[in-house]
């Protein structure tokens, strides 16, 4: 066990008769890929109140349309580098751009929302005694020298280059995190979070952009590695660490790797025999390989990804093509 149990928090909203049934959960980047399927899964439970701050910056309200009017549902316009003032029991703490072309769009808009926004969700905790969960990166480990990764890895990040504003954002955020546990006794839990794919996904998003049905794009030099996570998966792995009693961080994401090439070549086996294989150039500090080491999500959380990439795939494949009104490939 990693965590020290802190005093318990006042909060009069939450001792009231009112509130004392449901649990109130925020998710801050609630109208995003990751964000709203684990609002859905959060929503399933009837005892689960959810409100969702979002600055709308790469989520949309149509990821969450099924929920809006709900009772036990709230929608909230908010960008989380301002203070929020509401009484919750627990906080998932997503909201930041996930995909590099987004990110680095506006990179002090980035560094803000890891360091600032982070700061106020932790103040928000603080306050209200909330568990906070930061969805945290493989991206901490930058390009990493130890393979696959463990949490206990340092990593290997330039902190001048292009991705830094993500990159050490998020290694600020998990600091701010650990300060706030020892110093205040907040209940912290940190996911590092490998690349997700599946329904919903952002359709300008990086590598599985993939799926853009006609043509496959691969940044050279195609022998860099990621591995990919259903979304499905990760959101099972997230509640269990937020349920759990470990603070992490915990790597979630699947191990099953795969260079882009490869990537390229299940695209044409399982979704479009005819896509054009493209090789371009590639961005400053890609990372050459990426897995993670998940002996602790499964040793700590039960936690192991179920679905497999082919399956997975095809999944995804299906929401892009309605979504972009394209006939089926394959
Ligand atoms: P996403 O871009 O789809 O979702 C992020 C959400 O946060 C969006 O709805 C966006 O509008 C919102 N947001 C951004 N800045 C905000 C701000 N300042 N205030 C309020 N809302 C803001 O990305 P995602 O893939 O769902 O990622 C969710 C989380 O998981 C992020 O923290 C990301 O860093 C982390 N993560 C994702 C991946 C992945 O492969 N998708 C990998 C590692 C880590
Ligand atoms: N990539 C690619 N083709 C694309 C976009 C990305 O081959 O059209 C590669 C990219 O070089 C990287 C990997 O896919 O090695 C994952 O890229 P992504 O943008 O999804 O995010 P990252 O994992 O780098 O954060």
């Amino acid at each position: 066990k990693t965590t020290t149990k802190p005093p318990p928090m006042p909060s009069p909203l939450r001792n009231s008769k009112f509130f004392q049934s449901n649990m109130r959960i925020l998710v801050t980047g609630g109208a995003g890929f990751i964000g709203s399927h684990l609002v859905d899964k959060l929503m399933e439970n009837e005892k689960n109140e959810v409100i969702v701050a979002d600055n709308y910056f790469t989520g949309s309200k149509d990821n969450l349309k099924k929920w809006i009017g709900h009772p036990r549902f709230e929608l909230i316009r908010h960008d989380v580098t301002e203070p929020l003032l509401i009484e919750v029991d627990q906080i998932y703490h997503l909201a930041c751009p996930a995909s590099p072309i987004f990110y680095k769009y506006n990179p002090v808009k980035t560094i803000k929302t890891n360091v600032i926004g982070t700061l106020n969700m932790l103040g928000l905790a603080k306050r209200v005694g909330a568990r906070i969960l930061l969805t945290s990166t493989s991206e901490v480990y930058g390009d990493p020298l130890v393979h696959p990764q463990p949490e206990s890895y340092w990593g290997n990040v330039n902190p001048i280059g292009v991705r830094s504003c993500y990159d050490e954002g998020k290694r600020v955020a998990e600091t701010l995190m650990f300060d706030y546990h020892r110093q205040h006794g907040i209940e912290i839990r940190i996911a590092r979070i490998f690349n997700t794919y599946g329904p919903r996904m952002n359709i300008d998003d990086g590598v599985l952009l993939a799926i853009s049905l006609l043509k496959h794009f691969v940044q050279k030099p195609g022998t860099q590695t990621r591995s990919f996570c259903y979304v499905s998966d990760m959101v099972d792995g997230l509640i269990r660490l937020m349920e759990g009693e470990n603070t992490g961080p915990i790597n979630i994401g699947n191990p099953g790797e795969f260079t882009m090439i490869e990537l390229a070549e299940n695209v044409k086996e399982l979704i479009n025999p005819n896509v054009e294989i493209k090789m371009v150039e590639n961005t400053p500090d890609d990372p050459r390989q990426r897995k993670p080491d998940i002996t602790k999500a499964k040793e700590l959380l039960g936690w192991e990804p179920k679905v497999k990439l082919r399956d997975g795939l095809p999944l995804m494949e299906e929401d892009f093509r309605l979504r972009l009104g394209a006939p089926k490939m394959k």
